[in-house]
């Protein structure tokens, strides 16, 4: 059971950052989450706020972006597929923004000044900020967009952050489908995020006493079957503590209480109709 003194809300919060992946999605969220919680835990909260709020300037006609997170997203929104594929190692992504325009794909005239207006307007916002600064920013940028890439001066690092966060150059990319279907997408590899959470629970301090290997593992087709059976049966479970951590196995159990609720809606409705007749 979870520490009681702990607040509940903390709680719910560090189990949210350690839930296992149900999904390919999910995995790679993990991957990039971890990545940019690294990044970001040198910084003050302010220092992080100022930051986001520089960006957001670029766009001051939109809604501002939340986090960094939803600034710098690698899946630019289109439709992936890959919340329906299984938890893995390698995911299939949109290519980057800054890839396109750096990448000598020709983008109408229109575009190429959205990308100019945006780079000088970022640029002159960071006219103030220290190199240390911007480039805290381009790794916030890269960390986000899990991207390898490095900057060897300040002007790069504008280039990328401006171009990866410009909302008018991805509305518009995204509006041209046939473009889409022509630019070359990305490969990302990285670890095997089910089996790092499962080490992270396994030595965190949020469980007292601690998990055990068997609530660790996955409930089992059968045990789900058995236990969805009474709710009884499934809170004297010894492994009860995993369905807290884990979103594949809660999906499951409810998709199996709502298959018996209707099971029995069924079964009742055709013995009254038998009653009936
Ligand atoms: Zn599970």
């Amino acid at each position: 059971m979870p520490n009681l003194e702990q607040n509940s809300d903390t709680f719910l919060q560090q189990l949210d950052d350690l839930m296992l992946p149900a999904s390919l999605e999910e995995a790679f969220e993990a991957y990039r989450f971890d990545l940019l919680r690294k990044v970001c835990e040198s910084q003050n909260e302010n220092q992080l706020s100022w930051y986001l709020h520089e960006i957001n300037q670029l766009h001051a006609d939109a809604e501002p972006a939340p986090s960094f997170s939803e600034t710098f997203d690698p899946f630019l929104r289109l439709h992936h597929g890959t919340s329906h594929c299984p938890p893995s190692t390698l995911i299939v992504l949109p290519p980057l923004p800054s890839t396109i325009v750096r990448g000598g794909i020709i983008l109408p005239s229109a575009l190429l000044g959205i990308v100019e207006g945006d780079i000088f307007a970022l640029g002159s916002r960071l006219e103030m900020y220290e190199e240390a600064e911007v480039n805290m920013l381009a790794r916030i940028a890269t960390a986000a967009l899990v991207d390898q890439r490095d900057f060897s001066d300040r002007k790069s690092a504008i280039e990328y952050i401006a171009t990866n966060a410009s909302q008018k150059l991805k509305q518009s990319l995204l509006s041209d489908q046939s473009f889409w279907s022509s630019v070359p997408r990305r490969q990302v590899e990285f670890p095997d995020m089910v089996s790092e959470r499962r080490k992270q629970l396994a030595s965190c301090d949020l469980f007292n006493p601690p998990l055990s290997e068997n609530e660790l593992e996955c409930f089992a087709d059968e045990e789900i079957r058995e236990q969805t059976r009474d709710i009884r049966v499934m809170a004297l479970s010894p492994k009860i503590r995993h369905l807290s951590f884990c979103r594949s196995c809660l999906n499951k159990f409810a998709r199996w209480q709502t298959d018996l609720a209707r099971f029995h809606q069924l079964a009742e409705n055709s013995s009254s109709g038998r009653y009936n007749a």
